[in-house]
């Protein structure tokens, strides 16, 4: 079985007074959690120098939300992943749907901050998923093959690349697919990692996020071919996000 990996997506949030917040998530895990699961958390760029020092003591891991596909240059406004690398930052995610909407980032855009996370040494946690039209227009297990196929860069490993399974509408909405619905959407993306990449498809982690909470993670956990989750609100308070990591069967 693979190891799992619980990542929480801190969004647009948290301040300097959030490290005791982080600190509580650090401790946790390292007193009870470190034998069942990997955790990373994914602060705002204002935060990851200070958490990844936080984190330094612990198991913890540390990854950005986001990063240009160039090592540096005339990029306002831009972080790249080799700035996000020498924060001490080990992941990064890539292809967010917050950051897909409108067509900010396009599959051939997350392709090359997939590629630049590679080229920093970062694991990219590329995001894909569809929307509810898409779902209801029967279209899911097609969007997240062209997904797939547009946005993994050649070359991918499971040392370098996690993907994520968000649907677009479970997001932040308390609403999540039925357990055979995750099951069908893992195992096709399992299907497309294993058809490309061969036996490495095998052993990339698949993570499912869109309203993970400590109630609902041990059934979405135990499904085949889930390998983790990303979370987003429930990973802002410890208890929550130490309680979804706990869920792991
Ligand atoms: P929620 O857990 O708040 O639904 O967010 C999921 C998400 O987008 C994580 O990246």
């Amino acid at each position: 079985r693979l190891r799992p990996i619980v990542v929480g997506n801190w969004k647009m949030n948290g301040l300097k007074s959030s490290v005791a917040e982080f600190s509580r998530i650090t401790e946790g895990y390292d007193i009870g959690l470190r034998a069942k699961t990997d955790l990373a958390i994914c602060p705002p760029f204002t935060l990851l120098s200070t958490f990844a020092v936080v984190a330094l003591g612990s198991r913890v891991l540390i990854g950005g939300q986001d990063c240009h596909r160039s090592p540096s240059g005339a990029h306002t406004g831009d972080v790249s992943a080799e700035m996000i690398a020498d924060t001490g930052a080990t992941h990064v995610i890539v292809g967010h749907s917050e950051r897909r909407a409108d067509d900010l980032d396009t599959n051939a855009v997350v392709h090359a901050k997939a590629r630049a996370a590679r080229r920093a040494g970062l694991i990219a946690i590329l995001c894909i998923g569809e929307s509810e039209a898409e779902r209801d227009g029967g279209k899911t297990l097609e969007v997240l093959e062209t997904q797939l196929a547009a946005s993994v860069p050649d070359g991918a490993t499971a040392d370098n690349l996690i993907i994520a399974y968000e649907p677009i509408w479970a997001i932040g909405s308390g609403r999540t697919p039925t357990l055979d619905e995750i099951a069908e959407a893992h195992a096709h993306i399992r299907h497309q990692l294993v058809l490309r990449f061969g036996d490495e498809g095998e052993d990339m982690r698949i993570l499912y996020g869109g309203s993970v909470k400590p109630s609902n993670a041990s059934d979405i956990l135990a499904v085949e071919n889930v390998n983790g989750a990303l979370v987003g609100g429930a990973s802002l308070r410890a208890v929550d996000f130490l309680g979804i990591a706990h869920s792991y069967p």
